[in-house]
């Protein structure tokens, strides 16, 4: 699949935003532990709410791979940020892929507008990787379900007010059981909850949300029991990709910083990437910061074509995290004192790995995966 100019465009047009807007501000946002909704809507007025939402529902009806290049160059400057925004565009994208679904195509303006905030949420506060022991339970009532349970750890749950929320309609541990419902925050029933307060990267803006008695009519189950458990499995083979390529963003952001800073420093009469010991941590991390894009891109390819990425959706994320996970301490260091002021990108980019790590499938949840799938050559 080749980009297409109004991919390119939009491509452009994201890097001068995040040069021009979420690089100078994301320390602050940090500070303050907020990101203001103004952060949203600027996004929104040039697409990136709705980056594969069909152009005739009024989105950018761009490929995978351009969503994810868009999130790896919004996390060079801010990786709860990124979240915030894919997981926006992501119900978007949900809700247009279901053209017959009135809930969704009443949200769906509001969504590309950023005048809702969307968010999915599967984890709960005694549950995550296990996901087929959530116990948050949907029971039929009329011609509808009856939903009561607590979700946790939810990116923008404390915005969001478009919901994709996965609760079991059978009993507790049953697969199968595990439905999708739209659930609109505005709604009787629905309670938020504070922010998960995590140690950084508050943009992110996660939390949790109760469901008490929240009534959700027939129409509003997006997935069926059953049916929703393996198109989340499935779902989630593309948010693996984007999450690798966002490490790579962050990896990127942090080697063009220590270049930059290494070229001007200088220590024992030169400048220090005059000196061996120093510059060779660079020439390692650029190494396999290369790797790992090439295994991004091959692994978008084969998203966008329509392929089977189970297994390397899952090493492409490992890959990509653990590559992170390495080199942006040593990155950090590589700066000395500097790397730790709150104007550098490299105290959020440490906090940002440790969230790839857990998201959409922690690290050992993939290996397992992987373990599962490989077969002999
Ligand atoms: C910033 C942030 C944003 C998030 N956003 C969302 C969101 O939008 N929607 C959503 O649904 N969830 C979200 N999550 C939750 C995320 O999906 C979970 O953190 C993840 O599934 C892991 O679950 P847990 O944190 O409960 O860890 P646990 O499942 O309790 O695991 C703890 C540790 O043990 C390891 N572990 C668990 N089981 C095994 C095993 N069998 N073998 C070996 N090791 C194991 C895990 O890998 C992990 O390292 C978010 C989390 C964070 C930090």
């Amino acid at each position: 699949m080749t980009t297409q100019d109004h991919e390119i465009r939009l491509i452009d047009a994201t890097r001068h935003f995040v040069t021009d807007y979420v690089m100078p501000n994301a320390s602050r946002w940090e500070r303050e532990r907020a990101l203001p909704h103004e952060a949203f809507k600027r996004a929104a007025a040039m697409g990136l709410t709705a980056i594969e939402v069909p152009v005739a529902l009024g989105g950018m009806g761009c490929s995978f791979t351009t969503k994810a290049g868009i999130a790896e160059l919004l996390a060079t400057a801010d990786f709860g940020f990124a979240m915030a925004i894919v997981n926006t565009q992501n119900v978007a994208k949900k809700f247009s892929d279901h053209p017959d679904f009135a809930l969704g195509l009443l949200h769906l303006p509001d969504l590309i507008a950023a005048d809702r905030i969307g968010c999915t949420a599967l984890t709960e506060p005694d549950t995550g990787s296990d996901f087929a022991a959530i116990t948050t339970l949907a029971r039929a009532s009329g011609d509808g379900w009856m939903i009561s349970g607590e979700k946790a750890w939810i990116t923008n749950a404390t915005r969001a007010d478009s919901i994709i929320a996965y609760v079991q309609t059978r009993e507790v541990g049953d697969a199968s059981g595990i439905a999708a419902f739209a659930i609109d925050g505005r709604r009787d029933g629905f309670r938020r909850g504070a922010s998960s307060d995590p140690i950084g990267l508050h943009s992110n803006g996660s939390g949790g949300f109760t469901l008490k008695d929240y009534y959700a009519r027939g129409d509003e189950m997006i997935g069926e029991p059953g049916e929703a458990f393996k198109s989340i499995l499935l779902e989630i083979n593309g948010a693996r990709i984007y999450v690798a390529a966002m490490a790579c963003g962050m990896m990127q952001s942090a080697l063009d910083a220590a270049c930059a800073y290494g070229s001007r420093r200088q220590s024992f009469g030169q400048a220090l990437s005059g000196h061996q010991g120093w510059r060779w941590r660079l020439a390692e991390a650029s190494s396999e910061l290369a790797a790992a894009k090439a295994l991004v891109a091959s692994a978008c390819r084969a998203f966008d074509a329509g392929e089977d990425v189970q297994c390397l959706a899952a090493q492409t994320k490992v890959m990509a995290t653990r590559m992170a996970e390495r080199h942006l301490p040593a990155l950090t260091h590589a700066m000395g004192a500097e790397g730790l002021k709150m104007d550098q990108p490299f105290g959020r980019h440490l906090v940002g790995i440790q969230f790839c790590g857990l998201v959409d499938g922690s690290t050992e949840m993939l290996l397992e995966r992987v373990a599962r799938l490989i077969k002999p050559a």
